[in-house]
């Protein structure tokens, strides 16, 4: 047990604040005051505080229970920003969010060339323009997070190894110096297992796996309500679990890897080798499985089987509360849900249908992104309110 001191706990006392007005909205003093077990007067001192930083506001009063009518504090969920940017094979994404997650603004730009210059200016022009977007909101901004496709070094602030980008070592130093902001760096798939922890259908679960099925697979862990990371920081490279030995090739140097079977990409190269009407997209492929194609049945059907491999290795290893898919498929419940599980938990032993849960993010493609801004916030804050 670690002793806090005086100030600790005062810092501590005023993220919890925070944390009960940002879900419950609307409180007066002596709400907080019975929901926190923290004296009136610190209240009283904490609301004063946050009412100055512009976080919350008095509404009006409250009826009385005898004597004087109390004030109502607010929360006020735009105070404050915060920029999250999702880095693709060839494009930035980014936006701007509240203290609810919500989007305000959404932006995206191709990649022209893939360099570490070409990376920067892009994600630097991206965030002018998402700042310059509201009225004098610089000052309101928390941060940045990046959600980036391989292993980071948040500390340096470098993305180390991407295997599915052509680039490595890039530093994103600089942009902390540019826009005078604290930056954060997050793998995508932990970005993603964030915002499903804090914001998606996993809230308040203590043991998830998120999966993150794009170009390649990443994986996100949380373990007791935790995000594991490993000694390096280099856990969750789930996508690199050899599911075939001497099989496919793939891009880290090995061979059988599971991303060379079950990520989006070799979805895509699968039915594309198979046909001689060649798909660009996820959507396109599913659009051609829904009238019944047959070689879009045959190629979704040889990848849920690919997909079973990955993810009973991961039950057998975790036993999860849920996996969770997000990604390129995540939309696409409905095709995979009730296939997979059915794959899932045929012949074992050790589970039946029902004892992990799989399913499919509700956040989609915005888990990433939501999950790179959520990290500021919770720097900040140490919530995240919905
Ligand atoms: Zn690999």
């Amino acid at each position: 047990m670690v002793a806090l001191d005086h100030s600790d706990i005062k810092t501590n006392n005023k993220k919890r604040v925070i944390n009960l007005l940002s879900k419950e909205r609307e409180l007066t003093k002596l709400d907080i005051s019975r929901k926190l077990d923290i004296s009136v007067p610190t209240v009283t001192t904490i609301v004063g505080e946050l009412k100055e930083d512009g976080i919350v506001e008095e509404a009006g009063m409250a009826t009385s229970t005898g004597g004087r009518k109390p004030v109502i504090i607010r929360f006020l969920p735009d105070s404050r920003y915060s920029v999250g940017i999702y880095l693709g094979r060839d494009y930035v994404r980014a936006v701007l969010t509240n203290l609810d997650s919500k989007i305000i603004e959404d932006r995206k730009k191709d990649l022209i060339v893939i360099t570490e210059r070409e990376v920067l200016k892009v994600i630097k022009t991206l965030v002018e323009d998402l700042i310059n977007s509201q009225d004098d909101i610089e000052s309101k901004v928390l941060g940045i997070g990046l959600s980036l496709p391989g292993t980071v070094n948040e500390k340096e602030l470098t993305l180390e190894v991407a295997t599915n980008f052509r680039l490595k070592n890039i530093s994103f130093k600089e942009l902390h110096s540019y826009f005078n902001l604290p930056i954060f760096l997050e793998n995508e798939a932990n970005a993603g297992a964030l915002a499903e922890s804090k914001l998606g259908i996993a809230r308040d679960l203590d043991n998830l796996i998120y999966v993150s099925v794009t170009e390649g697979i990443g994986g996100g862990i949380f373990i007791n309500n935790d995000m594991y990371k490993g000694r390096d920081r280099r856990a969750g490279e789930i996508g690199h679990m050899c599911i075939a030995k001497n099989g496919r090739q793939c891009n880290c140097g090995r061979k059988g890897c599971w991303e060379t079977y079950a990520s989006s990409r070799a979805l895509i190269k699968d039915y594309n080798e198979k046909s001689n009407e060649p798909v660009r997209n996820v959507d396109e492929l599913i659009h051609k499985f829904k009238t019944e194609e047959s070689t879009a049945v045959k190629v979704v059907s040889e990848y849920i089987d690919n997909l079973t491999e990955g993810i009973l290795s991961l039950i057998f290893i975790f036993n999860p509360d849920y996996i969770i898919i997000g990604g390129d498929i995540s939309k696409y419940s409905d095709v995979f849900s009730s296939e997979l599980s059915s794959r899932i938990f045929c012949n074992n032993e050790f589970y039946k249908e029902g004892d992990v849960k799989i399913l499919f993010s509700g956040l989609g493609n915005d888990s990433n992104i939501l999950g790179a801004a959520l990290v500021p916030v919770l720097n900040s804050f140490g919530f995240s309110n919905l």
